[in-house]
């Protein structure tokens, strides 16, 4: 009899693992079925932004497969297909509007939700979250209605992201933020030099002013953002205070919930209390290969991994997800920025004692049209000088530099084996010791004393 797999949720999470379920098992063996309570599949929530700024003008240009694509595939997608009931014991996922799916396998990968401040106002007219293709086509409407200023709630990456957009497009753009500085996942120097960079563009950044109300006017539209230090008028108010995992389906089911909040999975995706159940992407925990904690880091990267590894194991091929060390890279502006593994007080935290050293220099030979500023921290264990973690801010050709040091730290290595690496160098991309060799090689210096 044909076994049966369903999908709950149809991005990145989800369509990974359905692809790869069903390259290892054809549709004779392993009927698979997508539920997706959205208008389209495999889109690119990451694109959002750049499509607001209009950097990208087509909307469809986001959507990476549409459904008849996976249908080519073997694989049946129902959209606006919501699931509201899954019957573990019965094996069967009832959708919103009645219709079930029996399963043997099930897939969740439901996402993120993004973090909401629990102030008055919050669901007015005017207020946009950042999340869905729907949600960037409700600020560019709101753009192309006139919209002159903006407020940013909250100072990761997804509201520098917007703020640089709306920026670009016009608008007088504040960000508020309830932490002291933007990008709180860097160390506090580094942060102050986005803060700084975003000053200078004409960003407004409010820090260490938790929004208390959204203000409306008489038709119930939000007119200004209101903190205990200020009064921020606004045409549109955009969030962008963090992303918790969406688990409310997982946690009416009965799964198990780790201590981050996310489904608790093994490495191979498995829920830890339902093994025919497997989770995927901003719904799932994972765990940090440096601190051994678990995490939860909703990125676009782990949920493409994740989903590709709970494919694997339901088509049978033995496959490990190898957790993460919190690499990522975003933008504002002309401000690069890229960080990975532990920051200082990560490190420290996870009882690692260790050393920290920052470096000034340029993304290219200093003589080269266009070379630009590049600040690189590292971040060592004293004694052995293993890489714990790297920060870097910079103009463009700086962000992507990170991932040399993702790689170093993924592989164990030293600073002294990192700065004696063979990196390339020509005028147009580095000077002649790269950025990411001096800062390696300065901080092993000192732990050579
Ligand atoms: C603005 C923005 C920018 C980003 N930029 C980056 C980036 O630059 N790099 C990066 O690595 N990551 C980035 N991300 C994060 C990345 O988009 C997510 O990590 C990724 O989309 C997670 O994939 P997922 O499949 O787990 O969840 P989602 O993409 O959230 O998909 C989950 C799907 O499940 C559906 N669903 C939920 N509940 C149900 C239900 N009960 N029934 C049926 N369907 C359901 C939802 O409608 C949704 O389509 C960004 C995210 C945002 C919002």
């Amino acid at each position: 009899m044909t076994e049966k797999l369903v999908v709950i949720g149809g991005d990145a999470g989800g369509m990974s693992a359905a692809t790869q379920a069903r390259r290892l098992r054809g549709a004779r063996d392993l009927g698979i079925t997508v539920l997706e309570q959205g208008p389209e599949v495999s889109y690119s929530a990451c694109g959002i932004p750049y499509w607001v700024g209009d950097y990208v003008t087509d909307r469809d240009a986001l959507i990476a497969r549409v459904p008849s694509w996976f249908e080519g595939q073997d694989i049946a997608v129902h959209l606006g297909a919501r699931a509201d009931d899954v019957d573990l014991d019965a094996g069967v996922v009832t959708a919103a509007d009645g219709r079930r799916f029996p399963f043997d396998s099930l897939l969740v990968a439901t996402g993120g939700r993004p973090l909401r401040p629990k102030v008055p106002g919050l669901d007015a007219e005017g207020v946009h979250g950042v999340h869905r293709l729907a949600d960037g086509a409700d600020i560019r409407a709101a753009i192309a209605a006139g919209a002159k200023r903006a407020v940013v709630l909250g100072g990761g990456y997804i509201g520098l992201e917007m703020a640089e957009v709306l920026l670009d497009r016009g608008l007088d753009v504040t960000v508020v933020l309830a932490d002291p500085l933007p990008m709180g996942q860097l160390d506090s120097d580094m942060g102050e030099r986005v803060c700084a960079a975003m000053t200078r563009m004409g960003i407004a950044v409010r820090t260490e002013e938790p929004v208390r109300e959204i203000e409306t006017d008489d038709d119930g539209v939000a007119r200004a953002v209101r903190t205990d230090a200020g009064r921020y008028e606004t045409d549109l108010v955009v969030l962008g205070t963090g992303m918790g995992p969406e688990v409310s389906l997982a946690r009416a089911a009965g799964l198990r919930l780790g201590s981050t909040g996310a489904i608790e999975v093994d490495r191979t995706q498995r829920s830890t209390s339902h093994p025919q159940v497997f989770a995927a992407g901003d719904c799932a925990q994972t765990f940090h290969r440096l601190s051994g904690e678990d995490v939860h880091i909703p990125l676009g990267t782990h949920a493409n991994k994740q989903g590709r590894v709970a494919g694997a194991v339901i088509g049978g091929r033995a496959a490990r997800f190898a957790g993460v060390i919190g690499t990522a890279a975003t933008k504002v502006c002309d401000v690069e920025i890229g960080r990975t593994g532990l920051c200082t007080t990560q490190a420290q935290k996870a009882g690692f004692e260790c050393r920290a050293e920052t470096i000034e220099g340029t993304t290219k030979a200093g003589y080269f049209p266009g070379a630009e500023d590049i600040a690189v921290k590292v971040i060592t264990e004293r004694g052995s000088g293993l890489l714990l973690g790297a920060q870097i801010v910079g103009g463009p050709g700086s962000a992507k530099r990170i991932d040399v040091f993702a790689t170093a730290i993924w592989a164990g290595m030293t600073a002294e084996q990192l700065a004696g690496a063979d990196l390339s160098y020509a005028p147009p991309f580095s000077p002649v010791y790269d950025p990411v060799a001096v800062a390696a090689r300065v901080v092993s210096r000192v732990e050579q004393g």
